[in-house]
């Protein structure tokens, strides 16, 4: 197989050997004479891959029975609306974080249904930063608390889990879950669209305490209810097979390469390294606070942006692929999610060196 490196924010690069369990299986699932795309979702074949996904996320993640495990479909965009129909009351206050694009779009949805309040802001720091939690307003009486744990377009992560108390804490973790383990127990709701960490688009992972399903507003679609999903094995309807299944060949393979832990060494490893090599040189920079950058997505520009296109072509004949950063930021943006090898990341330390040197 001839492969590139892609640096895509998402879709996103996935696993290789995923991809080759998913070549196989495609003529003939399972020895059916089928692919997993033409099967009931209803079959005991489906059904057992489906609950072995689950499984192996719950122990990816360590998940306890306190908390129901989603397949949905919308993204995590319609997730922005799901969280506030089911979690707040009309009229209620919830809380939200806003600190990129990713937090914004989630409060302009909200607002619609709910009493708003933007507990803090990095809008001036041009959201390279994350407002220190005492500076934070939050409401008595909050419905939940909303933040983004990595803005996949700004680049900015909390390397740590707010305390709200007895708020429950709602997180959009598309493309950060699955990097390092996480305190599930710490959260009220998870959430992520899969396309980054997880699998291919078309399936959304929700992780919600049980307490919290069965609440949602009266006249909330049933499709739009955790509590249907959660009473029938997320199959109120038939869901996106293709994608969970090659979601559970994604946990399965995170399992046999030592599971989050081992994750979150490479993944720190590799980021540290771009940041490292980024910082020492004059040439490319990043404004984000070292305290915050994110270990996914790790943006940066030149300080001649003339120079971007020529980086960005040479790049791309070089196998290093979407490199291009967020049209609302510019310069470049190197997403390096789990499935991003390390190898990878040195190809493009390797490139950036050599156009450096070349064009300074
Ligand atoms: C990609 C992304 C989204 C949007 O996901 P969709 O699946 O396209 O709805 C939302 N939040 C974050 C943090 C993302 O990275």
């Amino acid at each position: 197989m001839s492969r590139i490196f892609n640096f895509s924010a998402g879709p996103a690069v996935l696993p290789g050997a995923v991809l080759e369990q998913v070549r196989a299986d495609i003529p003939s699932w399972r020895g059916t004479g089928m692919s997993v795309m033409e099967v009931s979702h209803r079959g005991k074949d489906f059904d057992e891959i489906a609950r072995k996904a689950e499984q192996d996320v719950r122990e990816l993640l360590g998940i306890s029975d306190d908390y129901a495990v989603l397949f949905l479909q919308g993204g995590a965009t319609l997730q922005f609306a799901m969280v506030p129909l089911n979690l707040s009351q009309s009229g209620q206050t919830v809380d939200y974080v806003q600190t990129g694009s990713w937090s914004k779009k989630a409060i302009a949805e909200a607002a619609r249904f709910c009493a708003m309040n933007v507990a803090a802001d990095s809008a001036e720091s041009s959201f390279t930063t994350i407002p220190p939690v005492d500076t934070w307003r939050v409401s008595s009486d909050a419905a939940y608390l909303h933040y983004t744990p990595n803005e996949t377009i700004g680049g900015v992560e909390f390397h740590f889990i707010p305390e709200t108390g007895d708020v429950p804490l709602v997180a959009d973790m598309s493309s950060t879950i699955l990097s390092r383990p996480i305190d599930v127990s710490r959260f009220g709701l998870i959430y992520a669209g899969a396309q980054k960490n997880i699998g291919p688009a078309g399936i959304t992972l929700v992780i919600v305490r049980k307490d919290l399903v069965g609440r949602a507003r009266v006249d909330t679609p049933t499709l739009l209810t955790y509590e249907a999903f959660a009473e029938s094995g997320s199959m109120t309807n038939t869901p996106p097979t293709f994608a969970w299944y090659v979601a559970g060949l994604v946990f399965a393979h995170l399992k046999a390469e030592g599971g989050l832990e081992a994750m979150a060494a490479i993944n720190e490893r590799k980021a540290a390294k771009l940041y490292a090599a980024i910082d020492e040189s004059s040439f490319y920079s990043n404004p984000v606070d070292p305290a915050c950058r994110s270990w996914m997505n790790v943006p940066f520009v030149l300080a001649d942006p003339a120079l971007d296109a020529g980086f960005l072509a040479k790049a791309d004949a070089a196998g290093l692929k979407n490199l291009k950063g967020h049209r609302s930021v510019g310069g470049m943006r190197a997403s390096i999610y789990n499935a991003m090898p390390e190898e990878g990341v040195d190809a493009l330390l390797e490139f950036m060196v050599e156009f450096e040197r070349t064009n300074s």
